[in-house]
Parts: C-alpha cells; sequence; structure tokens
C-alpha cells in the first residue's frame, strides 16, 4: 500500500510551491522518501491528523429545490466514503453552538428570530435563503463543529479539521441571515479562538462569492486577517480591493476581486502574491478557511474557471502558510459549491491535500 492520493498521479508544475512541498509531491521528504511498510506507517499517522466533521442531520436542513440542498453533502459523503478517504481521518462528537457562543458574533434577535421562524414551520429569512422546521438546530450543529474544532485543533489535540456542514455561513451578517447562510460558522470560529487569548487568526475565504458577513463583523477587529478572493462584480456586491477595514482593523481585510474572465494561471500567480503578502503581514497563530467550491468552472450559480486541482494548490497555499506562522494549525469549513458531483471531488482534493500537510513540515 502507498499513499493512495498521491499513487500513479502526473508529476505537477511545482515550480511555484516552497521547497517544502515540492518535496512532499514527489515523494522525497522526511516520512515520504521511502515505500512499503514505512510508508504505511507515516501514512496511518499523517491520516490520524485530520479531523473530520460529518454528520446525517446536516441533511436535515430542508430546503427543496433550492441550489443549496442536502444532496450536496450526500454526493459528498458517497463520493469520499466510495474513496475511502473517511476511514482516514479521526472523528468526534459535539455540542451544538451554545446561546452564548452563537450571541459572541450574533444579535440575540437574529437568533430568536430565527428560531421562531423554525418552529413556526419554517419560511425565508430572506428571498434566497430557506428555513425549515429543522434549520436552525442544524445551523447550531454547524457552528458548533466549528466552534469545536477550533478548541481541539488549539487544545493539540490535532493540527488539522475539516468540517462539511451546512448550510453554509459567510454570508450571515450579526443581524441577518443572507445568501443561504444563517449563521456565521467561519465567524464562530474565529471568535472561539479570539476567546481562549488568540490575537492573530487568518481567514482564507476562496469562495466565488465575496464573504461580506464575515467581512463585517470583523472589519474593525485587528486580531483577525480577512483574506478573500472571489468573482466580483458578483453576488453580494461588496469586495472591492478598496475595502480595507477600518478603525483599529485598518489594513486588516484584504480582499482579491478576480474578473469572470480570469484565467486560472492568472489567479493562481495572484492569490499566490497576495495571500502570501497578507500572511506575513497577520503573521496568524491559526488558519481558518472558508472553503467555498463554486468557482469551479462548472459551478452552475458561481463559475470562475478553477478546475479540480486548482483546489490542490490552494490547499497547498494555506497549509504551507499554517505551517510557517501557526504550527500547521487549520480550521477549514464547507461554504459553496453547487454542482454535487464536482463539489465531491473538490472537497476529496481538499482533504486529501489537507490530509498530507503535517508531512510538508
Ligand atoms: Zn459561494
Amino acid at each position: 500500500m502507498v499513499e493512495p492520493e498521491t499513487a500513479g498521479e502526473p508529476k505537477k508544475d511545482l515550480s511555484s510551491h516552497p521547497k517544502s512541498l515540492r518535496l512532499l509531491y514527489l515523494g522525497e521528504g522526511p516520512g515520504v522518501k521511502q515505500r512499503g511498510p514505512l510508508a504505511v506507517a507515516c501514512f496511518q499517522k499523517v491520516a490520524a491528523m485530520l479531523l473530520l466533521y460529518d454528520d446525517p442531520r446536516f441533511l436535515e436542513h430542508a430546503t427543496g429545490a433550492h441550489p443549496e440542498s442536502a444532496h450536496r453533502l450526500q454526493t459528498v459523503s458517497q463520493h469520499l466514503t466510495t474513496a475511502g478517504l473517511t476511514d482516514c481521518c479521526r472523528r468526534v462528537g459535539w455540542e451544538p453552538a451554545s446561546w452564548e457562543r452563537m450571541r459572541r458574533v450574533h444579535h440575540a434577535q437574529h437568533l430568536t428570530g430565527l428560531e421562531q421562524m423554525a418552529l413556526a414551520g419554517g419560511g425565508r429569512a430572506d428571498p434566497d435563503t430557506i428555513v425549515s422546521p429543522q434549520s436552525f438546530d442544524v445551523s447550531r450543529l454547524a457552528a458548533g463543529a466549528a466552534s469545536d474544532a477550533v478548541q481541539r485543533v488549539l487544545q493539540g489535540d490535532v493540527q488539522r479539521a475539516l468540517a462539511l456542514i451546512r448550510p453554509p455561513g459567510h454570508h450571515a451578517l450579526a443581524a441577518h441571515a443572507m445568501g443561504f447562510c444563517l449563521l456565521n460558522n467561519i465567524a464562530v470560529a474565529a471568535q472561539q479562538a479570539l476567546d481562549v487569548g488568540l490575537q492573530r487568526v487568518l481567514i482564507v475565504d476562496w469562495d466565488v462569492h465575496h464573504g461580506n458577513g464575515t467581512q463585517a463583523i470583523f472589519y474593525e477587529d485587528p486580531r483577525v486577517g480577512f483574506f478573500s478572493v472571489h468573482r466580483w462584480p458578483f453576488y453580494p456586491g461588496t469586495g472591492s480591493a478598496a475595502e480595507t477595514g477600518a478603525g483599529a482593523g485598518l489594513g486588516t481585510t484584504r480582499n482579491l476581486p478576480l474578473d469572470f474572465n480570469t484565467s486560472p494561471a492568472a489567479y493562481r500567480s495572484q492569490v499566490m502574491r497576495e495571500l502570501d503578502d497578507f500572511a506575513a503581514r497577520i503573521r496568524p497563530e491559526l488558519v481558518l478557511v472558508s472553503a467555498g467550491f463554486d468557482s469551479h468552472r462548472a459551478d452552475p450559480i458561481g463559475g470562475l474557471g478553477l478546475e479540480v486541482e486548482d483546489f490542490d494548490w490552494l490547499t497547498v497555499a494555506v497549509v504551507e502558510i499554517a505551517n510557517l506562522y501557526a504550527q500547521g494549525r487549520i480550521v477549514s469549513l464547507l461554504e459553496g459549491g453547487y454542482n454535487p458531483q464536482v463539489l465531491a471531488e473538490c472537497v476529496a482534493t481538499h482533504l486529501k491535500m489537507l490530509r498530507a500537510g503535517g508531512d510538508a513540515q
């Protein structure tokens, strides 16, 4: 048995990767230079370092004929299971986010409004955003996964965690649901890190849509660096390069808006340059990822020309930043991605590279 994620793959263009990651890809780094029993042991060791959050209860957020449907996660789950990828991850139980935890990010009126709408049988929180009877509980479970993952990573239980959750969160504002999002999961994660004493957190948002909710929540907070690459002009309309933070947070927001016709190569070169520069400025103690996959060229509501393979180098880029500044600590949360089969392939790539990240050290 060799590492299934690398066996038989063609050589990649590695010219822009740091040396440690080039070694990882080429199978020449520590822990991967030998095949056979040692490779198996290393593979198992690396595998044990990724904590995976998934749960069938996430399917109970019932949106009907809507792009953000339970079918997305069903397809992802089936694909990961068939590929044997979930066998190699650690799992834990976790609690839904407490009221107090949600209140660190959201206004009480927003939470009670969602709860009451769900209890009343559901409705629409905004024209795009459906609330079903189970949606508030499912949202709390998603936010709870985000919070739990941060706690465990900061405690040193694991270096990296991936939460395959829904509904997504990065459009949700402190006081409003928006754009399929009810609670802002990544903001809950960042606030959890701040509440246990971290001073510098980096959020990398590569969903094709601008993470307006996340940006707004931390716009004046110097402890949270927010980096977003997104299609622009596009929904939700925010995310220009001129939005850089305010007050004490001035300079801790970095937007990279890209035209629809941006080529994958141009996307890559700009992200690498801007993200490396911003990470050096923030020097994060923890890296959080708003992992949306709707910038794939086949996404029905997004699309920015990316291929599945682009989520390989994107993941490596954040792994390298985490290894450089944050003791390798990453928590990645699923955001968008609305072509279920493509989403499944993108998540598989992301998972594999997160899992392998430890060997890059
Ligand atoms: Zn999106």
